[in-house]
């Protein structure tokens, strides 16, 4: 008879891992201390207003259609998605901006306007990302993360030198425009750390930008955790929420033998978390902890956010469905996150309007906004300092689109530090997880498998492979293979 499995948390990895599971034969629940699923992907609505309260890119389609594929689903059968056009604009200065085109001709043609030469340059450098994006999506990043070997194959070592160079060396090598510098380092902000501490090989994300584009699920990405619990729910997961693990249990043997869930004990057999990895051995005794405060203490962390949702009673001008505001300086607020953490002098930051291309987020005529400061992990966070920083970046946003906004907010929700710890059990409010460096790169991370509790499990953006949507469904995979693995 197969397994009963908890998974702790409902976040993307979880959602992946609950469906491989059952599709396995296990009998999975998968308990939510909120009281809606999704983690970090949850949904805020109001008077009308939808928002994404975390992601909003949807990148890498062809990882979402794997995920599906593995069911004989698509992802049509539970969301539609639109390409968006033009992918998003990024914005330099008061009425200086460049929209990134969804189609590749023409961003090889802006490019060219802006430095003549940087478009073969730019063709150059996305045929090394699109092998890159080959070599480690189709293959590396399905890995678990067990061996250094699992790296080693006769495409990884043709670029080995790709590892030991930086992101930030490779774009600077041949284009010179402080702009297209900026739109080439962009992407592998996703990946938590500085383009200077980002292997060169994670290039692959600019394939992911330029080549397979930017989409928007109709509804928001909170429909894509809707398919993804559909699915669930069809291979009969079980779920529930307000269901906070409070502890870990294990017999003498360090077997998982149990959960203590709301003051319950419930016995189980094997336990996955998908909860961030730091708070899922604290639910353990002491000596079954994997890693040390001091650990964690040294890894490098994607940053938090400072996040605002706000519902206009106008619609928003001279902006797209995704806006980044790059005019500021870009290393001094990469200092102030990775280097000497406070709040950020002068920030960069992003906008998104869904309801510029998605009617369903705000009523006729009103826009809804979302606004995101990327801030250092564990500094103060107070209302008064989030409201420092609305005023801050509302007056750069008037400024660079030339418009007034401030006196046609209807609301504004705000979520920093604070939120990230008390709703996610976050490390330090992280907002996605642990960066992936060189040294925080596959084996290098935390296992997915606990070396000290024998049954325990662990998927998400802390474990392998990493920050972000695809990563999640990625990471819910392998985690559930290696699971079927050990039981045979
Ligand atoms: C603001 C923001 C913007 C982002 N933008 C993008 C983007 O545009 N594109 C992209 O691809 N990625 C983006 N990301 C990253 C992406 O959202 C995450 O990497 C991904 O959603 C993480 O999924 P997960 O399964 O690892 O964990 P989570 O979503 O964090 O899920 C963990 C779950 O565990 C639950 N939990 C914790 N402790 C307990 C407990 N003791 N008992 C029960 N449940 C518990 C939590 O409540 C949570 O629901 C963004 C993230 C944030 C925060």
């Amino acid at each position: 008879m197969k397994k009963n499995i908890y998974i702790i948390g409902s976040g993307f990895s979880s959602l992946a891992a609950s469906c491989y599971l059952a599709k396995a034969g296990y009998k999975v629940t998968v308990l939510e201390k909120n009281s809606t699923l999704g983690g970090r992907a949850r949904q805020y609505k109001k008077d009308g207003f939808t928002f994404d309260i975390g992601p909003s890119w949807y990148w890498m389609p062809d990882v979402f259609e794997r995920f599906f594929a593995d069911f004989d689903k698509k992802p049509s059968d539970y969301y539609t998605l639109d390409k968006l056009s033009p992918g998003y604009e990024v914005y330099f200065g008061e009425n200086d901006s460049i929209t990134i085109s969804d189609k590749l001709d023409e961003i090889y043609q802006m490019f060219e306007n802006e430095e003549t030469g940087s478009a073969k340059h730019l063709k150059t450098f996305l045929d090394s990302a699109k092998a890159n994006y080959d070599t480690a999506i189709k293959d590396l990043v399905y890995r678990p993360g067990i061996s250094p070997l699992e790296l080693v194959t006769t495409k990884t070592v043709a670029r080995v030198s790709q590892f030991f160079s930086t992101i930030r060396k490779q774009v600077r090598k041949q284009i010179k425009s402080n702009k297209l510098i900026q739109i080439l380092e962009f992407p592998v902000l996703f990946l938590g750390a500085k383009p200077s501490n980002t292997p060169a090989f994670y290039n692959f994300m600019n394939y992911a930008d330029f080549g397979l584009g930017t989409w928007h699920p109709r509804g928001g990405m909170y429909k894509v955790i809707e398919g993804m619990v559909a699915l669930a729910t069809s291979l009969n997961v079980q779920f529930k929420v307000d269901a906070n693990v409070e502890k870990i249990t294990t017999d003498n043997n360090n077997n998982v033998n149990g959960l203590i869930v709301n003051g319950e004990n419930i016995k189980t057999d094997l336990v996955l978390s998908g909860a961030d990895y730091h708070h899922t051995e604290t639910l353990l005794d002491e000596n079954l902890k994997q890693y040390s405060e001091k650990y964690w203490s040294k890894k490098t962390f994607a940053p938090s956010s400072l996040l605002f949702y706000v519902g206009f009673d106008k619609k928003i001008q001279n902006a797209s469905h995704h806006t980044l505001f790059f005019d500021s300086d870009f290393d001094k607020h990469a200092e102030e996150i990775y280097d000497t953490p406070k709040w950020p002098t002068d920030p960069l930051f992003y906008a998104n309007f869904t309801s510029m291309t998605d009617k369903s987020s705000a009523p006729e005529g009103k826009e809804a906004g979302f606004f995101l400061v990327p801030i250092a992990p564990g500094i103060e966070d107070t209302e008064d300092l989030r409201q420092e920083y609305f005023e801050k970046i509302m007056d750069r946003f008037e400024k660079m689109t030339h418009q007034k906004v401030k006196d046609n907010v209807l609301f504004k929700k705000s979520f920093c530090v604070r939120d990230f710890k008390e709703e996610y059990n976050s490390y330090k409010g992280n907002a996605y997880g642990m960066a992936n460096t060189l040294m925080q790169t596959a084996f290098l991370r935390p296992n997915l498998k606990s070396s000290k509790v024998k049954n325990l499990f662990f998927t998400g953006q802390l474990t392998v492979p990493g920050p972000g949507v695809p990563p999640a469904l990625i990471s819910g995979k392998i985690v559930s293979d290696l699971i079927i693995k050990n039981e045979k």
